[in-house]
């Protein structure tokens, strides 16, 4: 059953942290989203955390389907595309949030750790804007906007696997953009700072008080401070801006 009035927005990575706060910030009778998630260490647990986002989406009056589906993973994805096209018949906004730490001194990384976080954080974003685009150009419509991070712009000491495939989204997301202009179809990057989430909780707390002391307006950002961005990214007012990165810091580079 297609609904030609209502925009389809699909989120990698919804069930908690930014992801769920885009998700919210999409949340409308005009909209339906279509978010996933992935954990294969607690299922159970992520699937509560993704009915969470579910639910607090309808209670702000939209609808949002989240569905256990790896963005490492073609066939998942390929799938996953496919029951959004086939439900709603478009794809009008892409946000390529869906991402993963594995930290650790360049000189000791395990190679599988850098794998995993490439195949995640950036293979990931490529296999989602791959397939979206593709309808995007069909529409001559389409807004995709990607996850990436201020250390994929200043590098950061003990994250060499995470920031290079930070640095490698914006680079995905240039090359997008110029590709797919001429189809109205816009692609930019959001660079957070250090936002309050599961992924910044695990830090310890020197580092977490460090890299306080680096924000100029004082205070750790919150996954609405990304979100509000995004939605206006994906919106009629942003439609003359495209393969920019868009520094949500706090300051923190400046
Ligand atoms: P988070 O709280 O750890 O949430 C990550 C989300 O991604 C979860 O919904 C998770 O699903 C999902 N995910 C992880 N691996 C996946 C996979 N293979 N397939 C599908 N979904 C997967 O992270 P966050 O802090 O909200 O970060 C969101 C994005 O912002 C990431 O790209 C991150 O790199 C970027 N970012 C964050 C910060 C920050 O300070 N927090 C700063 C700069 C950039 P499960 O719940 O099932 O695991």
């Amino acid at each position: 059953m297609q609904d030609d009035d209502k925009r389809t927005v699909v989120v990698t990575g919804g069930s908690r942290g930014i992801g769920r706060a885009i998700c919210l910030s999409f949340a409308g009778p005009d909209t339906r989203i279509y978010f996933n998630y992935f954990s294969p260490v607690d299922p159970d647990a992520e699937k509560a955390a993704a009915d969470e986002t579910e639910k607090l989406v309808a209670d702000a009056g939209g609808s949002a389907k989240g569905l256990s589906v790896n963005v490492a993973s073609q066939e998942e994805i390929i799938d996953f595309f496919k029951k959004v096209i086939d439900e709603t018949g478009r794809i009008d906004v892409l946000v390529n949030n869906a991402g993963i730490t594995k930290d650790g001194f360049l000189v000791r990384m395990k190679e599988s750790d850098w794998d995993a976080v490439m195949d995640i954080n950036l293979k990931g974003a490529f296999r989602c804007i791959k397939i979206a685009a593709r309808a995007m150009m069909k529409q001559r419509f389409g807004r995709i906007i990607n996850l990436a991070s201020i250390v994929g712009v200043t590098g950061n000491a003990g994250q060499a696997n995470y920031v290079a495939s930070k640095a490698g989204i914006i680079g995905l997301t240039k090359t997008a953009a110029k590709e797919l202009a001429s189809r109205n179809v816009t692609v930019n990057a959001i660079a957070p700072g250090f936002i309050e989430t599961d992924m910044t909780e695990s830090l310890p707390d020197d580092v977490k008080k460090a890299m306080l002391s680096q924000i100029p307006l004082g205070r750790a950002g919150k996954p609405e401070d990304i979100a509000s961005v995004i939605a206006f990214l994906a919106s009629e007012k942003a439609s003359y801006i495209t393969g920019q990165v868009i520094h949500v810091s706090g300051g923190m580079y400046i």
